[in-house]
């Protein structure tokens, strides 16, 4: 096993909107597991990084765009445990300060146009069809491995949750989670916020890793997108700005910022039993932040409540 082990701590949310409606919040910070090898995307590389060791590989090589998590992940956690890294990075170059930071871990970026990146085989095959030492992992870890690893999170908590909410990019940590609750017997009900418009399409996302799972598993809040993947209004940048200053929790508005601010939506509009409890999954990367930090910091001192 890969010496890396780390257990992150579940605390308490307090708002007064929880207290008018009677439900406890928990928030489960796997943003803390490490600063780069952040949140589900540990959870998700840790049996995929085992697998590769144990086939011999020294090489790693994956997919993201120039904002990806998983590449940064990828490229820390390649540092780590030995590993050299190629990440294959969807459209023309850039530069940003992720992409920095994977490149001082050492990873190499080769940049690809958006038709070329479709073709992710090819791309490998292309590049590494003949080097013994490579090893493919997914874009954003979609496999059965990272959902297995995001599942272990279960075996962590000290509660029995009645629901349990996470952010969806490919549904690989929902999955996961699906997974769990069933092998465990946990009663929670499970949510997911897709954070990609037209979310529907996370349901086969999810049953294409694990067919057998019954349809009903999970609950997807498909109408928090706000336009899309990395879009934002607004509202809602002023609502994770409130969100960091009340709590002084840093989430960003691509991923945590849409499932608080889905959560807290579907509280105020009474979806909750009172004396109901429920935890939300801090999934990490507020590397994304780095993007975007000024346009949120200009929605500080928003008159705005927290619904
Ligand atoms: C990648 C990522 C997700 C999406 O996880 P999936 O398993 O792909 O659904 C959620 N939150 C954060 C912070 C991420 O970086």
């Amino acid at each position: 096993m890969l010496p890396f082990d780390f257990h992150s701590p579940v605390e308490p949310l307090h708002f007064p909107l929880f207290d008018e409606k009677q439900v406890r919040v928990d928030v489960k910070r796997d943003d803390l597991i490490h600063p780069f090898i952040s949140g589900n995307k540990w959870r998700k590389l840790k049996h995929i990084l085992h697998d590769a060791q144990e086939a011999g590989k020294n090489h790693l090589v994956t997919f993201g765009g120039a904002w990806s998590n998983h590449l940064l992940a990828t490229a820390c956690a390649g540092a780590k445990f030995g590993f050299s890294t190629t990440a294959f990075v969807r459209g023309e170059e850039v530069s940003n300060p992720v992409l920095s930071l994977c490149r001082i871990f050492g990873m190499e970026l080769i940049f690809v146009s958006r038709s070329a990146y479709r073709a992710k085989e090819t791309l490998f095959e292309t590049h590494f069809g003949g080097n013994q030492q490579a090893y493919c992992i997914p874009e954003g870890g979609h496999s059965t491995a990272g959902a297995q690893g995001c599942s272990e999170l279960l075996d962590e908590l000290h509660h029995e949750y009645d629901h349990i909410w996470c952010a969806c990019g490919t549904g690989t940590t929902l999955a996961g989670l699906a997974m769990g609750k069933l092998q465990k017997g946990l009663k929670a009900a499970l949510h997911g916020v897709p954070v990609l418009a037209s979310g529907d399409f996370l349901n086969d996302a999810i049953r294409g890793l694990y067919p057998s799972l019954p349809p009903s598993t999970v609950t997807l809040h498909t109408s928090y997108h706000f336009g899309g993947y990395a879009k934002s209004t607004a509202e809602l940048l002023r609502f994770v700005q409130g969100f960091c200053a009340h709590t002084g929790i840093l989430i960003e508005p691509v991923y945590t910022g849409k499932l608080c601010y889905a959560l807290f939506d579907r509280i105020a509009n009474d979806y909750f039993r009172p004396g109901d409890r429920i935890l939300l999954l801090h999934t990490g990367g507020i590397t994304g932040i780095l993007g975007m930090h000024e346009q949120l910091a200009q929605h500080q001192n928003s008159t705005e409540k927290l619904f």
